[in-house]
């Protein structure tokens, strides 16, 4: 999404500036980086390393960075790759469109040059994080959370729809705080409410709620109104009181379990989208069973998991050691991801023979992919489509689901 606005403020300044996916022979390259995960930052480092060969080889004239990377580790990296032409950080993107040649115009905030499939789009309701999580480095890389006005976000969202969008994942570090920096309270529920009357916005979505602090009203909000989508993604990250505690998470295992329950009461049919974390120092093979059996139990239709990843100046960086070896970690993950598998195939097998809405996201041989208001792009399942029809990317199709997979579901356009 910071890509899309750069993206916009270019374009502002008549600067001609496209997304990577789009054109890979540029010769001024921006690279927005990562730093949330070991994973992610080298990533990073090897796309900075990459560019810099390009512009060494004379491929490339300038190779500017910005993005959590940069904000984090900023001079350690101006030591480390000189190479690069200007690091910066998360909240300097004025000096970085100035740095390009551009006016970095006040008039353009809210406005974005989409680089997703155009028929949906991201829509960042706040920046920042304020919670303690022991594992987590966004706070630092993002600082302190600042929610963007409802206002605003109605007229960014109406922006994105007049563009073709039809659906739009809300995302925030925590959507739960939204609200309480800027109102002096919890505002999700009426931001949602303010969306969702916008014509044309045919689903909305909830990315990252925080567990604790939940705001519940927004629950009959997600059962009443046709447009938002009965999907929550909620990371709870684990269930043991011991981890629980030793995360700073400011939940604990029955809370948990009332909130998980309470959220399948108030919104039938709700698809639930979690994520785990394993191998945070101090979790035991208890807190790990314990943690399966919750898995076992609550059923989640959609869940990913991470393994923990030891980050300089994090709470727990500074006072744990990162006590479990690789293979635990990576047994522990597996574990998961082979019960999540067999969850996942039953939830799907539950479905063939209904009929369900999807959006059809591209078309790739003789057949189509979509989602159901149940799967978010990228990271859940996808509807393969057969159709005799000529279907649009974007469309919204009737499809009767033949037959599932443990991750997807294979279907035809209704005749
Ligand atoms: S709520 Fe999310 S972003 Fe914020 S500190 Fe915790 S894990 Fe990090």
């Amino acid at each position: 999404m910071d890509s899309e606005v750069l993206l916009s403020q270019l374009a502002g300044s008549g600067i001609e500036a496209t997304h990577e996916a789009a054109d890979d022979g540029a010769n001024i390259v921006v690279i927005n980086t990562c730093g949330f995960i070991d994973k992610a930052k080298e990533e990073s480092v090897n796309t900075i390393l990459d560019y810099v060969g390009r512009k060494e080889d004379g491929l490339v004239e300038k190779v500017f960075v910005t993005g959590c990377l940069s904000q984090r580790y900023k001079d350690d990296l101006q030591i480390e790759i000189p190479e690069v032409d200007g690091y910066f950080g998360t909240m300097d993107m004025d000096q970085l469109v100035r740095t390009l040649g551009g006016d970095y115009k006040q008039e353009l905030l809210g406005e974005r040059k989409i680089t997703t499939d155009s028929h949906y789009a991201y829509l960042k309701i706040a920046e920042g994080c304020n919670r303690p999580c022991s594992f987590c480095a966004i706070p630092l890389m993002r600082g302190k959370h600042r929610s963007r006005s409802i206002e605003f976000l109605v007229d960014e969202a109406k922006f994105l729809v007049n563009k073709g969008v039809k659906e739009i994942m809300l995302i925030a570090q925590d959507l739960t705080y939204y609200g309480i920096d800027l109102y002096g309270k919890r505002k999700l529920n009426d931001l949602l409410n303010a969306l969702a009357d916008i014509q044309g916005l045919d689903w909305i979505r909830l990315h990252y709620a925080y567990p604790s602090g939940f705001p519940v009203e927004i629950l009959p909000t997600i059962r009443d109104r046709s447009n938002i989508c009965n999907y929550l993604d909620i990371p709870l990250q684990h269930v043991s009181d011991n981890v629980l505690q030793a995360m700073r998470r400011g939940i604990n295992k029955q809370r948990t379990v009332d909130l998980i329950n309470r959220i399948r009461d108030e919104v039938p049919g709700i698809a639930i989208r979690t994520t785990m974390l394993v191998g945070h120092p101090g979790e035991t093979e208890a807190d790990h069973q314990e943690l399966l059996q919750f898995i076992e139990s609550a059923r989640f239709e959609r869940l990913g998991v991470f393994t923990y990843s030891h980050e300089e100046n994090t709470h727990a960086g500074n006072v744990f050691q990162d006590d479990l070896s690789d293979e635990v970690k990576e047994r522990r993950f597996d574990e998961i991801m082979e019960i999540q598998q067999d969850i996942s195939f039953e939830h799907n097998r539950k479905l063939v023979g209904q009929s369900l809405k999807v959006i059809v996201d591209k078309q790739e041989n003789d057949y189509f992919v979509g989602r159901t208001e149940f799967d978010s792009p990228e990271v859940d399942n996808e509807v393969i489509i057969y159709s005799d029809q000529a279907l649009k990317t974007g469309d919204f199709v009737e499809i009767t689901i033949s037959d599932a997979m443990e991750y997807d579901l294979i279907g035809k356009t209704k005749v």
